[in-house]
């Protein structure tokens, strides 16, 4: 089905006019007595379960809604703070095993203490997010992929570390769930803060991989879809613009908005890595694709001419901008080769995108599997800071 109707211009047929085609062919192949009943009880049939799907689709909506609006996730920050979010519980580290996976799994906590080393940030002025909790995360996600996240052995599939499945599932939700629902309170949290400041760091999240039915590629929740969800309804918006510049494609969001007018998808990423997601390309609004071996000129070059015509298609009152850093040169997962300074200048040029139009915009960590990479976020954050892209307060 079609969502962007700036950039896709071929019609594509729905069920509905799939079926009214159905009735007309056979009006022309059936006899006359026939033709009639046939057709009528086809009629019927469409109708009814299209009012049904109609009926079930409006019930979803209102759990939906209700369930945003009895959050807690949302809460008032005062001005003291500045908008950069983060906990101590988002790191991730379990009895030494996390050293098997190329993840650096206390990436955010050391990119906070570079930013508090270097006097760029007062400690005491980071956020610090709730939990999300599991009616928050049913917003998005279904009862049974929840319920799939208390086998040991899935989780350990969907992060991609083999051992985790020999833990009892308690120790799994402890030392890597909360953390993650942690991470996940913070992206829905940046929405409003970034709203009310112009701009919004969640120091963790971008979990791109995963949709409402399915996590995978260390993904286990799907807290972009959140985020936005949250935003339709408590910021009254119906325009979001997801930057994805993740080395990875974002299959996880693009599934999740799949056949939604109100997200425009710029994805810029490798095809010849993971995770080869054919049907979730079909929805991307915006693709560009970067193949391995990509360098800083040439992969900056198409940037620009990326946001030049997501300015010109689509007015956006949020960006959600998922700024993985593995594409970064040495990256094993990446396979592309920008510069550290490459980095800085293309979340320059994606914060200057949004805030030279007055959009709000939440920036989220996502991918980023080398030691190197909190270095090159907390520098890119003090870049941002002294072209007054952001305000970390007083001492940046
Ligand atoms: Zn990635």
């Amino acid at each position: 089905m079609q969502k962007n109707m700036h950039c896709r211009v071929t019609p594509i047929p729905t069920d509905s006019t799939r079926n009214l085609c159905e009735s007309v062919a056979n009006f022309r192949v059936l006899p006359q007595n026939q033709t009639l009943s046939v057709s009528l009880y086809r009629y019927i049939l469409t109708t009814m379960s299209s009012s049904a799907s109609a009926s079930s689709d409006s019930d979803e909506e209102t759990l939906r809604r209700s369930r945003i609006l009895k959050s807690k996730l949302y809460f008032d920050v005062p001005l003291s703070k500045v908008p950069v979010i983060y906990a101590a519980s988002y790191d991730i580290a379990f009895l030494g095993i996390e050293k098997l996976h190329p993840f650096d799994s206390t990436k955010w906590g050391r990119i906070c203490r570079f930013l508090v080393s270097d006097g760029a940030l007062h400690r005491s002025c980071i956020v610090e997010p709730l939990e999300a909790s599991k009616d928050d995360l049913l917003v998005v996600h279904s009862e049974s992929y929840l319920n799939s996240l208390k086998s040991s052995a899935n989780v350990a599939m969907i992060i991609e570390v083999p051992p985790v499945a020999l833990f009892p599932n308690c120790l799994v939700q402890q030392k890597v769930l909360h953390p993650f629902r942690n991470q996940v309170g913070g992206t829905i949290l940046a929405a409003k803060l970034a709203k009310e400041r112009g701009w919004a760091i969640n120091v963790g999240g971008g979990f791109h991989h995963c949709c409402g039915e399915k996590g995978g590629g260390f993904c286990a929740y799907a807290d972009i879809s959140l985020c936005i969800h949250y935003a339709f309804v408590q910021l009254n918006i119906s325009r979001v613009m997801i930057i994805d510049l993740d080395a990875h494609q974002g299959n996880g969001h693009e599934l999740d908005f799949a056949n939604d007018r109100r997200v425009y998808i710029l994805d810029m990423y490798n095809p010849g890595i993971y995770p080869f997601d054919y049907e979730a390309r079909r929805y991307i609004d915006q693709k560009v694709e970067v193949a391995s071996g990509t360098t800083t000129n040439e992969y900056l070059k198409k940037l620009d001419e990326a946001l030049e015509v997501a300015g010109h298609t689509f007015d956006p009152e949020l960006v959600v901008y998922n700024a993985g850093t593995d594409i970064l040169d040495g990256d094993p997962l990446g396979r592309l080769k920008i510069s550290p300074g490459g980095i800085a200048n293309r979340d320059e040029k994606v914060f200057r995108f949004a805030r030279e139009r007055n959009i709000p915009i939440v920036m989220l960590t996502s991918g980023g599997y080398m030691k190197s990479s909190a270095r090159v976020i907390a520098d890119s954050m003090i870049n941002l800071s002294k072209k007054s892209l952001i305000d970390l307060g007083e001492n940046a």
